[in-house]
């Protein structure tokens, strides 16, 4: 028999902990932090003590058999090594409310991930922005590869979302066939990425989906009759070029964005058209290494305000661009800024004509930093457009997707309000409670009594 238990991420955005239980082993996904809002950064988590303090603070579950034994005796559970089936965690992307607790794991416990997710995963502790560590023991594997752990045979395949490498899977077990979506979207470069997952996964006996953007509003999904929204990576890249080009209403400064920088496939994209414009595109170290990782072509500069090098770095031998050259000449440049650089803006302010906000940090008035990051734009009288795109399927796709796979049971999560996703080409959707466990057996969901369950007229 196949057992999916429930730990986390189900009525909420973040911390999705599946896990796939056969006779002979257990597969976990994803691995990201749940009620990451319980962390305090002005309290640092104890040092070789990370684990056992997100486990107490309910960050990450306490799950036998993945911890160093040491921490895990002291959470009362068993550690690496002390359960009978093989244990095994697989990862959708590279996004840290996915992949935020790796650096909690023991270092034994097999992670596989897409190839693309496991350069940029490798590149994020290059770039100090793992937590914890970054986790030894990482398989990489291709787009429509698959891999056996005991009787379980997981299939890697990729979706669109705004990150590079994402991806979501096929689950196959001797009772039945799972297919989880991870995070996806229509309006990136490739929509016929995440078309192509409905028809890889079509007829899987269970789905297992997200569903952000239902998470708010209202929204009444069977009567959706197509998409809404009229902007897309495309539209940005346009818009893009004509900021930066000669007879822009913002040609006469410095333009700076604000991207989120794991999309390298959005930066790779405007390398190329802020080129034509004449304008050089100056991206900070860490943005610089992430898109050199994937396209060691692109023709960008490297932005070290008071100059020096980046040895050690894929982007030794590009050149750098300091806060003088930029001051001197605005109008020649397009720079990337992160948030956490944000008190340079006081050096550049001057020159600005106008920064473009798109999906860099803070995302929204939900996080604290939006309204004082808005007000020191402010004080700094920057000049500021907000054209971010997100990087999740509106609701018409979320049922699209489904309407298309077609299973036989829907376990929509990953969201506020799960239950808003519905389909009718399904035969039924539940919502289990936490720490439930659902019971697959010849294709067939059995689930607890108290959770909610919603049946169409195909059953
Ligand atoms: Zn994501
Ligand atoms: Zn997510």
């Amino acid at each position: 028999m196949t057992k999916l238990k429930f730990y986390s991420g189900l009525k909420e955005i973040g911390g999705t902990v599946v896990a796939v239980e056969t006779d002979k082993a257990i597969c976990l996904f994803d691995f990201g932090f749940s009620y990451a809002d319980r962390l305090d950064s002005k309290v640092p988590l104890r040092k070789g003590m990370e684990a056992y303090d997100y486990v107490r603070l309910g960050v990450l579950n306490a799950i036998d058999g993945i911890y160093e034994p040491e921490i895990a005796h002291k959470l009362d559970i068993k550690g690496c090594g002390e359960t009978d089936k093989e244990i095994f965690v697989i990862i959708s992307h590279m996004h840290i409310d996915h992949m935020g607790g790796l650096g909690a794991l023991d270092q034994r416990i097999p992670v596989y991930m897409s190839s693309q997710s496991a350069t940029l995963y490798h590149e994020l502790g290059v770039m100090g922005e793992l937590e914890i560590r970054e986790h030894e023991n990482v398989i990489p594997v291709d787009y429509d590869g698959s891999f056996t752990v005991g009787d379980i045979t997981i299939t890697c395949v990729q979706v669109d979302h705004d990150v590079i490498g994402a991806c979501g899977f096929m689950i196959k077990t001797p009772d039945g066939s799972i297919c989880y979506t991870g995070d996806y979207r229509y309006h990136g470069y490739h929509p016929e990425i995440s078309a192509a997952f409905a028809q890889k996964c079509k007829g899987a006996d269970v789905m297992i989906s997200e569903g952000v953007t239902i998470s708010h509003n209202d929204v009444d999904v069977l009567s959706l009759e197509g998409p809404y929204r009229d902007n897309n990576e495309y539209t940005l890249l346009d818009k893009m070029k004509e900021y930066a080009s000669a007879d822009s209403e913002f040609a006469g400064g410095l333009i700076v964005i604000n991207n989120y920088n794991r999309n390298v496939e959005r930066i790779h994209n405007f390398a190329r058209v802020i080129k034509e414009t004449g304008r050089e595109l100056v991206l900070e170290p860490e943005q610089a290494e992430y898109v050199a990782a994937f396209y060691q072509e692109d023709e960008f500069s490297v932005y070290l305000p008071e100059g020096g090098s980046v040895d050690g770095l894929l982007i030794k031998n590009r050149r750098i661009v300091t806060r003088k050259d930029i001051l001197a000449n605005p109008s020649r440049f397009v720079l990337q800024q992160d948030y956490k650089h944000a008190y340079e803006l006081f050096e550049l302010a001057g020159v600005i004509s106008v920064y473009l906000h798109m999906d860099g940090a803070p995302l929204g008035d939900y996080d604290p930093s939006y309204a004082k990051f808005y007000e020191l734009l402010s004080v700094a009288r920057i000049n500021v457009v907000r054209c971010g795109l997100g990087g999740h399927a509106e609701p018409y796709y979320l049922r699209k997707q489904v309407d298309d796979i077609a299973p036989r049971t829907l376990i929509p999560l990953h969201s506020f309000r799960p239950e808003q996703l519905l389909s009718r080409n399904v035969e039924r959707i539940v919502l289990p409670n936490l720490n439930d466990t659902i019971e697959l057996v010849n294709g067939e969901c059995f689930f607890e009594n108290n959770a909610w369950c919603w049946c169409s007229n195909k059953r």
